[in-house]
């Protein structure tokens, strides 16, 4: 399966205008560590990731962290971020809300007017993403956390958001469909390669793995490849329904370095 998949990878630098480079970055482009602001790219991705935004139709960053969070850790400024679920995008230093999500914007922040001042005073966090909003009650008592979901999901509901939890965590964002498969569909429509590849390490990566199956069946990409970073935490997915598996950042760095060579 891996050679095959590294002869196919080879042969894209011949004519690179026709393919598009998506990739996730936390634990892809940059190695995971303790807490994600300690989170770095290395110079050696950053010069070849501006070197590939050169030839290739296109590079697109597709992230759950904030796009602007993106390109402040990838630090190329060169290529397309997608980030926030694929809620945003960056482009040429400005952040756009895709356009399905846009007449949410303002249900998400009256949301969030209205933790703030309920949930706020009892120990909540507000985080203010944008299109979406996130209330954190880790540090809170079980009842205050309690209390959090209650309001976010009634008030959510009655702005007609959609309201999800985690742990510790409540999120209340725009009813409809977006993700790393939506963003990564987004990115082929508007720039119409021929081939396209993703490159992912976590659950949420295999969505645009997905897609990128589809969009190969309905004939609008003649050549797709899903490339797995295998890692201890992710899931098994990741290597089983990937096209080429390598290991860690270093085989990221490896498959770019030989996307990006004139052999
Ligand atoms: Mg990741």
């Amino acid at each position: 399966m891996n050679r095959e998949a590294w002869e196919q990878l080879r042969s894209w630098n011949r004519t690179p205008d026709t393919a598009a480079l998506l990739t996730d970055i936390d634990g892809v482009l940059a190695p995971i560590v303790p807490t994600p602001d300690m989170s770095e790219v290395s110079g050696e991705v950053r010069e070849l990731l501006r070197r590939l935004s050169g030839n290739y139709r296109v590079v697109a960053g597709i992230s759950g962290r904030a796009a602007m969070d993106a390109l402040r850790l990838v630090g190329v400024e060169e290529i397309l971020y997608y980030g926030n679920h694929g809620f945003e995008v960056l482009r040429d230093g400005q952040v756009e809300i895709v356009s399905e999500a846009a007449p949410y914007k303002e249900k998400v922040e009256e949301l969030e007017r209205l933790a703030r001042e309920e949930l706020a005073p009892l120990g909540a966090f507000i985080e203010e993403k944008g299109i979406t909003a996130s209330i954190h009650y880790r540090n809170v008592s079980p009842e205050v956390g309690e209390r959090c979901k209650e309001f976010v999901t009634r008030e959510g509901e009655r702005l007609g958001l959609r309201v999800t939890s985690g742990r510790g965590v409540v999120e209340a964002r725009p009813p409809i469909r977006a993700d790393k498969g939506t963003a990564t569909r987004k990115v082929v429509e508007e720039y119409r390669p021929q081939k396209a590849l993703f490159i992912g390490d976590d659950l949420t990566d295999l969505d645009a793995f997905r897609e990128l199956e589809r969009l190969s069946e309905e004939g609008v990409l003649s050549e797709t490849l899903r490339i797995g970073v295998k890692s201890e935490e992710g899931p098994p997915e990741i290597t089983s329904e990937a096209d080429l598996v390598v290991e860690g950042t270093e085989g990221v760095e490896e498959v770019l370095r030989m996307l990006a060579s004139r052999d």
